[in-house]
């Protein structure tokens, strides 16, 4: 016998299940029928492959059994089962999936709710029972064994008999106290209640033996009572029934139930597909980003089944990476059953229905962008960014696929706009699409460039996400408008006559510009006049195909240092400033090359950029002033 402490998280996360306050404690049966169904998969995803298993997909089920005087609920499937190694590592840790979450934020605060947030597993048989044991034979073992605990003082593991492969869970249920009455954990109307309101639509049947009384043939009046075994869970799957047979909440239970979501889904799709391909499609696209969406654990994909019988957990293949958020499933009549993981990959068929579901999506974006704003934009601020990786990545390969479906913050009225809202607005003389990338909209309203081009009228995109320019320089054009980027050295928003006169003011002066950048020892490529600041005095624009805020992202980004993008520095012609540099130039040069360090400094600041020497920097001041 292995006698052993919990872990300490574990112990956290049981001491709450034990003393918890939760209302909705009966979810414990929910979470154990769907490890069992988990078990089930398992064990017949196997047999696909091997025949050792000796079963076929009817012979596996889940069964309820009550016994009233000995006060126990017991769930038992004939799944995969544990080894007595499995056991410990299973349940005597906290388990991985929803638990982490709550181990990552919540290990310390005693807070209910997430427990009904997260569905916290196995564990939640301890907010109902006085005592729990898990008897499990694993597959392929010849031994059995019986994991055993009546809380947080530990568990013991003990070898026993048990004939045939699979686990059986037993509850011993909790004595009913003035606040809870634990006895209906023990009534088979409301084990046979929780199980359609949560499991309806577990694969696998989910048995019981139901006590009902029957009239006694032959003898008028009379009535006994017998066992009858009953299917609880109707098995229907959601998606082959019509769409007007179905309730939004349905729908949203279905979605909670199989995809581990506490909210429900932002929209739902739902379509039957005949043709080509025939199959049916239930999607949802969820109303947040999961916990693991950011990080290189998660994986997009559709569960695919064929005919009603699950093959694929997560069908990679039938998403586009950038549609990577939608979560449901496909069932085609035209896969086979006993289809491999590489066979999948290649399938006609399977690339057929991946390409009409991507449109569906498309569609069904565009449509939920053009009839509910609010929702299109709850959806953007969650998914956005796979989108518009999606304009960037392969080259741009999607990027007219993607760009009606992006949105940017604007100057208009520093709201979302699409591309077709901005272009729609353009004003007769306006050539480009303007853009300006900074960390938030604030930051790049304080930009020098921003007034003079929202002087001229012009809408600018502000750019605040870090993949957005990339985006945007990807597109290179939308509706054969270019997009501009108002720090670029070419924006460029003047008359001829303004240019001419700028070009010679700045040939004239080339001498000076030229001692300025020698001061400056190679910061910039070039330092030169510019009429299209209004009030600010300089500011540094970007010559080549890097940005500064690109070169802030690129560097932000492991093993990326020292990327550098080429930089002018401009002053503002029409600031006092520049007469002031003139008269430095003719009558001081030393102190002229201390103002073209200032002002450099003073570009880079504005510019949401850091200070590359601010020791020099602040000396500098203090000796000007
Ligand atoms: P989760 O299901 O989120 O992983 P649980 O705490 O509910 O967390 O379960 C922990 C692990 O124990 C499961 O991942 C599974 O490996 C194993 N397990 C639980 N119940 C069963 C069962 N009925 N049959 C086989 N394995 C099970």
């Amino acid at each position: 016998m292995r006698q052993k402490q919990f872990k300490a998280e574990s112990k956290k996360l049981l001491d709450l299940m034990i003393n918890s306050i939760y209302t909705h404690k009966e979810i414990f049966l929910r979470e154990l029928i769907s490890n069992a169904s988990d078990a089930l998969d398992k064990l017949y995803f196997k047999s696909l492959t091997d025949d050792s298993v000796g079963m076929s997909k009817d012979d596996f089920y889940i069964r309820i059994s009550l016994d009233k005087d000995a006060r126990t609920i017991t769930i038992s499937d004939n799944g995969i089962g544990m080894t007595a190694d499995e056991l410990e590592n299973n349940l005597g840790v906290i388990a991985k999936s929803g638990s982490q979450k709550f181990k990552a934020d919540n290990a310390d605060s005693a807070d209910v709710e997430i427990i009904g947030q997260f569905g916290v597993g196995f564990y939640s048989s301890f907010m109902v029972s006085k005592n729990v044991k898990v008897v499990s034979k694993a597959f392929g073992s010849d031994e059995a064994n019986c994991w055993e605990s009546s809380g947080v003082e530990g568990y013991t593991i003990t070898p026993c008999e048990k004939e045939t492969v699979g686990t059986d869970i037993i509850l011993t249920i909790a004595d009913s106290t003035d606040e809870v009455n634990y006895d209906e954990y023990l009534d088979q109307y409301k084990i046979s209640s929780l199980v359609k309101k949560y499991s309806n639509y577990i694969r696998y049947p989910i048995k019981m033996l139901y006590e009902t009384s029957k009239p006694v043939e032959g003898k008028e009046g009379e009535y006994e009572t017998v066992e009858e075994d009953r299917t609880l869970n109707s098995m229907l799957p959601l998606w082959k029934k019509q769409k007007s047979e179905i309730t939004e909440e349905e729908y949203n239970q279905f979605y909670k139930d199989v995809f581990y979501d506490y909210e429900a889904p932002l929209r739902v799709i739902h379509s039957k597909t005949e043709g080509q391909a025939t199959y049916n499609a239930l999607l949802y696209i969820p109303s947040h980003a999961p916990f693991d969406y950011y990080s290189k654990d998660y994986e997009k994909g559709l569960q695919l089944y064929s005919k009603g019988v699950l093959i694929a957990d997560k069908c990679k293949e039938l998403l586009p990476d950038y549609f990577n958020f939608v979560r449901g499933l496909v069932d085609s009549e035209d896969l086979s059953l006993n289809i491999s993981r590489e066979m999948l990959q290649h399938d006609h068929q399977l690339k057929l229905i991946a390409r009409t579901i991507e449109k569906k999506i498309k569609s069904e974006l565009l449509k939920m962008l053009e009839t509910d704003r609010e929702k299109y934009e709850k959806f953007f601020d969650a998914f956005g960014t796979s989108l518009k990786f999606g304009v960037y990545s392969d080259y741009g390969m999607h990027k007219d696929e993607l760009a009606d479906l992006l949105l940017f913050k604007s100057s208009h009225e520093k709201k979302y706009v699409t591309l077709k809202e901005y272009v729609e607005r353009m004003k007769a003389e306006q050539k480009s699409i303007y853009y300006a990338a900074g960390e938030t909209v604030d930051r790049i309203e304080m930009l020098p460039q921003t007034d003079a081009v929202k002087d001229k009228g012009f809408e600018i995109l502000y750019l605040t996400d870090y993949v957005d320019e990339f985006a945007v320089r990807t597109m290179m054009q939308y509706e054969e408008k270019t997009f501009v980027n108002i720090c670029a050295d070419d924006a460029d928003f003047d008359t001829d006559e303004e240019k001419e006169a700028l070009k010679a003011d700045n040939e004239a002066n080339k001498e000076m510009f030229d001692l300025m950048k020698e001061a400056l020892g190679g910061a910039v490529q070039a330092v030169r006049f510019t009429n299209k600041l209004k009030n600010h005095p300089v500011c540094l624009s970007s010559e080549g195909m890097l940005s500064a805020e690109m070169e802030k992202v690129l560097n932000a980004m492991p093993g990326n240092n020292g990327v550098k993008a080429e930089l002018a520095l401009e002053i503002n012609v029409g600031h006092p400033i520049a007469e002031k540099l003139k008269k430095f130039y003719a009558e001081d040069q030393e102190t002229l090359k201390k103002y073209a360090k200032l002002l450099y400094g003073q570009a880079r600041l504005i510019g949401g950029m850091s200070l590359e020497n601010p020791g020099e920097f602040s000396n500098l001041i203090c000796e000007l002033m």
